[in-house]
């Protein structure tokens, strides 16, 4: 019904893919990169598309997805809207011209809530996560490390008297030097770690399963980098050079909490900077030590 639907929507050409099972539908939505997902209530094995439209969505995948049931029933319906699915069509019920309709308003809204979703988790000017985003990442990681005893480092890095080079250069040339070291950090980070601006001219990044020794010498192989690479300035034939200070604290042996983690790896930012700048310094483990 839905192959011979589809070829007569408007804007095509439109190609209909199809998963007969659970299993192979999930693995299709989360690999493929479809426009549209339209899914049923009822599954193979007593599974649901519920379920499988939850599991998409903790893997991250945000293709706009419309529920098709055989039966009317507001509580699905409701349950549906709450999984994130954009409508819900009712199979005895809709014409093609529904359908089209459906998948259209489904598309558009899709689009503008990754807008939304980009605008509400980056930073405009390098691009990268911003604070918010990076907390909620940081809480996610905290579960997994603490469910399956995956170690972790957090990084806080502070570029080294940045004040500088806005007075000696001006705003756009302290921007561009925050664009470069933004890039340079990306391209030295594996794409599983989490990389933000969370202030100023400061960054975060979570490097998953990872030894305090890995940590320390990954950002210790950036700090060198980042020294022997002078970025060009806009409008102007000089080049600057920036160095950073960083902090390392590790899940689960500084902190209890997230917050905790946070104010270790500060705390060692800021020896960090008071011992010279320009270099990393590890967390103590104060999590250990004796109160007072
Ligand atoms: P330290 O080595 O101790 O970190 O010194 P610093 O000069 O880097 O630190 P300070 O906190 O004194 O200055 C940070 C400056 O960063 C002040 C602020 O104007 C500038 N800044 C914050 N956000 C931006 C931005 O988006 N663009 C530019 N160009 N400057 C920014
Ligand atoms: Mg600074
Ligand atoms: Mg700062």
């Amino acid at each position: 019904m839905l192959s011979r639907m589809v070829v007569k929507f408007p804007a095509g050409p439109w190609e209909l893919d199809w998963a007969d099972t659970y299993k192979a539908g999930l693995q299709k939505l989360c690999e493929g990169n479809y426009g549209v997902c339209l899914l049923d209530y009822r599954l193979d094995d007593g599974q649901d598309g519920l379920q499988l439209l939850k599991m998409a969505r903790a893997a991250g995948n945000q293709t706009p997805t419309i529920f098709l049931t055989a039966e009317t029933d507001p509580a699905l319906d409701e349950q549906a809207l709450q999984a994130g699915a954009m409508d819900f069509l009712v199979k005895a019920e809709f014409t093609p011209r529904m359908l089209a309709r459906s998948v259209r308003y489904a598309i558009k809204l899709g689009d503008t809530l990754e807008q939304l979703r980009l605008l509400a988790t980056r930073d405009p000017l390098t691009g990268l996560r911003n604070r918010r985003e990076f907390e909620r990442l940081l809480a996610d990681e905290w579960q997994r490390c603490a469910r399956f005893q995956r170690p972790f480092a957090l990084v806080v890095a502070d570029i080294d008297f940045f004040k500088k080079v806005n007075d000696t250069h001006g705003h756009a040339a302290g921007d561009a030097v925050l664009k470069h070291v933004a890039s340079l950090l990306t391209g030295q980070l594996r794409t599983v770690d989490h990389l933000a601006r969370v202030g100023g001219e400061e960054f975060a990044i979570i490097m998953v399963e990872t030894a305090a020794k890995d940590a320390q010498e990954t950002i210790q192989r950036l700090l060198v980098l980042l020294a022997e690479s002078p970025c060009a300035l806009p409008d102007s034939a000089e080049s600057v050079s920036v160095t950073i200070s960083a902090g390392i604290a590790m899940m689960p042996e500084d902190a209890d909490t997230t917050n905790a983690l946070f104010e270790a790896a500060d705390k060692a930012l800021y020896t960090a900077k008071r011992t010279g700048r320009n270099r990393v310094v590890m967390a103590t483990g104060a999590k250990h030590a004796v109160k007072p």
